[in-house]
């Protein structure tokens, strides 16, 4: 065979292995709702609102961040972008997109309020549009939101954010919340009142730690705000002790290895820690961050992870169940989704 035609094989040995990635049922838990706005999308909000269309739009290869502030910085960009309540009309139909050609059965995706409601738009009225679009594309059933803070805007807007949270979330289908932002500077840690009042709501909890910022952010999360998540999370990887607490607490990780990449927090996907994480017996799943932003599907985190990590399908099912489980769904919702992913699987692993 020559060098070529083994290049072609090679092609389309990938290429059937993504498309049935593509096909199989899945769970996501870590998508923040701007970042699935799709370029044609934004650029007609872009266009009807008079905003300037952020850069990443015009290149035509994957963009590479060089730096947080600059990926702050464009997804800002696109938050300007949904200038009215009825522009996330238009997003949440990417949004009924993206579940439907990955074959994704449940999904929890995290909305930060305070960009918009410092514009004056109100938290009510976008999340009266994005309920009404859930049943609108019928996929009302398939998504919870959960409602972040960043946490370099401080407590005092994080407060503001949350108590709103705390008294309507049963009304929007808000299952928890989050802490995203710079970790630098901003320990997690002052949020542990906000997360405890999180918890007596019955509300779940997550939070962005150990991706830009240290192990010590992890270890805050952990033992100040009492998660049952972490966002990334790939810091602990040098702390065997912090390894350990997250793999006895059965704490789950959000890995978004794209993401990772993209914003250039690991160089390449062989050296990302999500085969350590795993080898130390932390519960964790794979998500896409911000798919369209990136210009990724679900199926193609599966699919580098399996490529370069040395995955197989089993290990791709289980990490989906790790996903139920730490999913902010009821017992019996977990249980009935258990059943539909072991289904869909079946024949493959
Ligand atoms: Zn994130």
């Amino acid at each position: 065979m020559t060098h070529l035609a083994r290049q072609e094989e090679q092609t389309r040995i990938h290429e059937d292995a993504r498309r049935q990635l593509q096909h199989l049922p899945k769970v996501e838990l870590h998508l923040h709702l701007e970042g699935m706005m799709r370029p044609a999308t934004l650029r007609s909000l872009c266009e009807k609102n008079q905003v300037p269309l952020p850069a990443h739009v015009q290149a035509s290869e994957a963009h590479y961040f060089a730096t947080f502030d600059e990926f702050v910085y464009t997804y800002h960009r696109i938050c300007q972008a949904l200038a009215q309540p009825g522009d996330f009309a238009l997003l949440m139909a990417d949004v009924a997109a993206y579940l439907r050609r990955n074959h994704i059965l449940y999904a929890e995706i995290a909305w930060t309020p305070f960009l918009y409601l410092n514009r004056g738009l109100r938290f009510a009225e976008v999340m009266e549009v994005l309920n009404e679009a859930l049943e609108a594309h019928n996929i009302a059933d398939r998504v919870h939101f959960l409602i972040d803070v960043q946490r370099d805007h401080g407590l005092e807007v994080g407060t503001r954010v949350f108590e709103q949270v705390f008294a309507t979330h049963n009304q929007w289908r808000i299952a928890g919340v989050g802490l995203t932002g710079q970790e630098e500077g901003f320990p997690p840690a002052e949020y542990r009142q906000l997360y405890h009042q999180a918890r007596e709501c019955g509300l779940g909890t997550t939070a962005h730690a150990g991706e830009y910022g240290t192990a010590k952010d992890i270890w805050q999360g952990v033992q100040a705000l009492g998660v049952q998540r972490i966002g990334h999370g790939i810091r602990a990887v040098h702390d065997r002790a912090l390894l350990d607490i997250l793999a006895n607490q059965q704490i789950h990780l959000e890995i978004c290895p794209t993401s990772n990449v993209r914003l250039q927090r690991v160089l390449t996907y062989s050296a990302h820690p999500v085969r350590t994480l795993w080898q130390a017996g932390i519960p964790l799943g794979l998500n896409t961050d911000n798919p369209a932003l990136f210009g990724i599907d679900l199926s193609d985190e599966y699919h580098k992870v399996m490529e370069h990590q040395g995955f197989g399908l089993r290990e791709m099912y289980q990490s989906l169940l790790h996903s139920v489980q730490a999913s902010f769904l009821s017992a019996e919702r977990k249980h009935a989704l258990r059943q539909q992913l072991t289904q869909g699987w079946r024949d493959v692993c």
